[in-house]
């Protein structure tokens, strides 16, 4: 059955990335399923987007975020992009499970991706199925509206609806669509496309497209880059800050944008290690928490060779240059990890010594065991201390550390709201996260995961009812917690 398009509201969509060439897309509508049931709405974000939550909610809408209707001026595409897998090149990978529906210019004036993930095979599914399962949907959900709340760019989750139709992992799943929204799908991948065909024209187009989109004051295509570059070196800095694992940073989950983008086996570590990793693939620890600068310059070594062409005709000027501009990511990078490990200690002044006062916490942290959230979170209050095994060396680096706001200009009660305003008390714990995900899937029950949301889109506001919801897991639960790629 075709969809129809008697959606009853008009989406004001705006569709630019389907008026660039052909090549660019697929052009394909998603697939109907046989019973969608709506389990989620974004309030807040279908009215960002000026959507009208009740009508989304409707049988109509619901058919709409399944994939069963399309809404009139939705031009459904599928992207093609390419893009480096645990450092092997893939020349083309693509949509293979999802659809841009269209864009449109959200109140702030924003133009937005909506796109439904889990929407059926595509010409780019490969041996897929183009669905997705339940679990990875919610955990998505979860994930990217708890990266939201805490401040860091990322990819929105606008709605998530069941099927009615199992889909086939190792076991038979219920299956589901999120309605994923973002500044745009474009990746490192999407240049790479199309470097990897030496279609240097299309590679101009998309420069342009996306200087135009996200970067207008960029100047040049060497100003592209290092506007990239800059936005990496934030995204990745703010995801140590709260301890995020982003777990799958291959080149085609590099967002142009700088979000946050695929929330496949990512997640949040506990215990302070550099070295934690939680993928099931990540078998050599790639994507290890404290590996991800290293790996982000990695990613953006791949997009700056896509752009040579761009930046000059004399391949060595351009090897040169783009050299150059790559190498102010790690410059950058540490400025802004240091800016935001000031303000979790509550410094409001800049010290030369502030890098290693932050350092020596962190390895007390690692020698400890001690959960990284929580240790934060206790300093602003001063009840840290029972964290630690050894507290001699808390004792100690805490001395240096009073010390140290001794001298800043802020009063005790300032210091400590700052520091509770960067701090969360609340982070997607990964067994909180399972539970809400098994309820979900098991019991049908969606309370936990609709608790789960409540106490993340607010993380910085300690509620004594979600006091559970601050605790590390137990030991067992820490060591074993493994992820899987969301498919
Ligand atoms: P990911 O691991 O989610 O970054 O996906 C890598 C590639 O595999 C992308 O091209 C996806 O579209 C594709 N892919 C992932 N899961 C599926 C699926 N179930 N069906 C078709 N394609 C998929
Ligand atoms: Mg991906």
């Amino acid at each position: 059955m075709p969809p129809d398009t008697s959606f009853p509201a008009a989406w004001p969509f705006d569709n630019s990335y389907a008026r660039l060439p052909d090549r660019f897309y697929a052009r394909l509508a998603p697939t109907p399923v046989r019973a969608p049931k709506l389990i989620k709405i974004n309030i807040p974000l279908a009215r960002q987007l000026g959507l009208d939550p009740d009508v989304l909610a409707s049988p109509a809408g619901v058919d709409m975020l399944a994939g069963n209707s399309l809404a009139p001026g939705s031009e459904p595409i599928a992207l093609a992009y390419a893009g480096h897998q645990f450092g092997n090149f893939v020349p083309q990978l693509g949509d293979g499970r999802a659809v841009l529906l269209g864009e449109i210019v959200d109140r702030g004036g924003v133009r937005r991706d909506i796109q439904l993930k889990g929407s059926g095979p595509t010409p780019f599914s490969r041996r897929g199925d183009g669905r997705a399962a339940l679990g990875p949907v919610l955990r998505e959900y979860i994930v990217s509206e708890a990266m939201a709340a805490l401040g860091i760019p990322t990819t929105r989750s606008l709605a998530a609806v069941i099927t009615g139709e199992g889909v086939v992992r190792e076991e038979i799943l219920p299956g589901a669509v999120l309605t994923r929204v973002a500044s745009s799908h474009i990746r490192v991948g999407t240049f790479q496309f199309f470097a990897a065909r030496g279609d240097t024209e299309a590679l101009k187009l998309l420069a342009d497209h996306v200087i135009a989109r996200h970067y207008p004051d960029a100047g040049s295509y060497r100003g592209l880059f290092e506007a990239v570059i800059a936005r990496q070196a934030e995204l990745v800095a703010k995801w140590l800050l709260v301890g995020f694992v982003h777990g799958v940073m291959n080149t085609d989950n590099v967002s142009i944008a700088g979000e946050t983008i695929d929330y496949g086996p990512c997640a949040f570590m506990d215990a302070y290690n550099p070295e934690t990793v939680f993928s099931s693939i990540d078998q050599y620890g790639r994507y290890a928490y404290g590996k991800q600068p290293e790996i982000a310059a990695w990613n953006l070594a791949r997009f700056g060779e896509t752009l040579l062409p761009l930046m000059s005709d004399d391949k060595d000027i351009a090897i040169a240059e783009a050299n150059e501009s790559l190498a102010t990511f790690s410059g950058r990078f540490a400025r802004a990890l240091l800016t935001g490990m000031r303000r979790k200690l509550g410094l409001f002044t800049e010290q030369d010594g502030d890098a290693a006062l932050a350092q020596e916490l962190l390895k007390i942290l690692a020698d400890n065991g001690t959960d990284y959230t929580l240790a934060f979170r206790r300093l602003s209050d001063g009840t840290a201390r029972g964290l630690f095994e050894e507290s001699a060396a808390f004792d100690s680096w805490n001395a240096k550390w009073l010390a140290r706001i001794a001298q800043e200009p802020q009063d005790d009660g300032t210091r400590r709201a700052a520091m509770q305003a960067v701090n969360p008390a609340y982070i997607p714990r990964n067994h909180k996260v399972e539970a809400a995900l098994a309820a979900a899937i098991q019991d049908d029950n969606y309370a936990p995961f609709e608790e789960l949301l409540a106490v993340l889109t607010k993380p910085f506001e300690e509620r004594p009812q979600y006091a559970a919801y601050a605790e590390p897991p137990s030991g067992d639960e820490q060591r074993n917690y493994r992820t899987y790629c969301g498919t």
